[in-house]
């Protein structure tokens, strides 16, 4: 059993939280919701009132926090004052690759230990513990934070380096962006084409347009019954989710002096279809703005 604080307790960190806590650790919560507090204390973990409270006695401190202003300020303002020395940190947030150099930095020169550790899986593999983790941080470090991230994952893997996991996350996030766009363009046209989606799907899927977003996460309903098309589009992953992964893609693009056209593109196009309705709605919903259906 390890003594954990977990900051940040909305729709990933709630049930990440509740399985550090199904795994046997003590864990100690704060989030500056009320209601996400309580539903932490309802899952076992001890409800802290501020975050110094929760990482004081903490040997880990695990963060799921919105986005990099978050974490640059939760850990250099409130944790770092707060917390044991030669505790690690652990964020699993989707930040910018600049901000996690950043803090991973600042902590290490303050004696922490500190690993970025983004997700892959959205809100049911949280509940479920079998998101997948991308981890960076010095190779030494890595068998502590795999001990801990194990009880909320199926998948652990270190990505190399400070920034690594972040890195990788959005990375692997444009492709799919682009992935998505192409398989959603391909449906609209086959339609148009008076194709059946189904023969199209059984067709493309054993030839070589198959891919992920076609197999896995199919955007019409009926070949692939668990994709959010058969629900109307309900997420699954949300356009505003891509939204801002795209986004920090190409932050980073812009940064590295990478050239990502088709990253760009997927930014507008999906911009335009949270502009237009589709925020809260699947990524994959972006069929439908293809199509010009609401
Ligand atoms: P969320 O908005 O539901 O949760 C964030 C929580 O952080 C909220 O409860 C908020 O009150 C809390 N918070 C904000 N500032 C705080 C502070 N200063 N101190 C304490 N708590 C604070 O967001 P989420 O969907 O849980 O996503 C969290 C992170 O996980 C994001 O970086 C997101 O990009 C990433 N992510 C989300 C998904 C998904 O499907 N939702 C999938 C993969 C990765």
């Amino acid at each position: 059993m390890t003594s954990i604080a977990f900051i940040g307790l909305g729709n990933m960190g709630g049930g990440m939280a509740a399985n550090l806590v199904k795994a046997g650790h003590a864990v100690a919560a704060f989030d500056l919701s009320a209601d996400a507090l309580k539903r932490a204390g309802e899952a076992g973990a001890k409800p802290a009132a501020t975050v110094a409270a929760a990482v004081a006695d903490a040997d880990v401190v695990v963060t799921m926090l919105p986005a990099g202003p978050h974490v640059r300020a939760v850990y250099g303002e409130q944790v770092a004052p707060a917390a044991k020395k030669g505790a690690l940190f652990i964020d699993c947030s989707t930040i910018d690759v600049e901000s996690a150099r950043a803090v991973g930095k600042d902590m290490e020169a303050q004696g922490f230990r500190f690993a970025d550790a983004p997700v892959s899986g959205g809100i049911a593999a949280a509940n479920g513990g079998t998101l997948t983790f991308m981890v960076g941080c010095a190779e030494a470090l890595f068998p502590d934070v795999e001990k801990i991230l194990t009880g909320m994952g199926k998948a652990i893997i270190r990505a190399g380096d400070h920034g690594a996991g972040q890195a990788a996350k959005i990375c692997n996030n444009m492709l799919l962006g682009i992935s998505m766009i192409g398989t959603c363009e391909a449906f609209a046209l086959a339609e148009k084409l008076g194709l059946d989606p189904q023969k199209f799907f059984d067709i493309s899927s054993k030839a070589s347009g198959q891919s992920w977003s076609m197999t896995s996460y199919c955007p019409v309903p009926g070949p692939v019954p668990t994709s959010p098309a058969n629900r109307d589009y309900a997420p699954g992953f949300a356009t505003a989710m891509m939204l801002k992964d795209l986004k920090l893609a190409q932050e980073a693009a812009a940064k590295a002096g990478a050239s990502t056209p088709l990253g760009a593109q997927a930014e507008a196009l999906y911009g335009l279809y949270a502009a237009n309705g589709g925020s809260e709605k699947d990524f994959s919903g972006m069929i439908n703005f293809l199509r010009g259906v609401k």
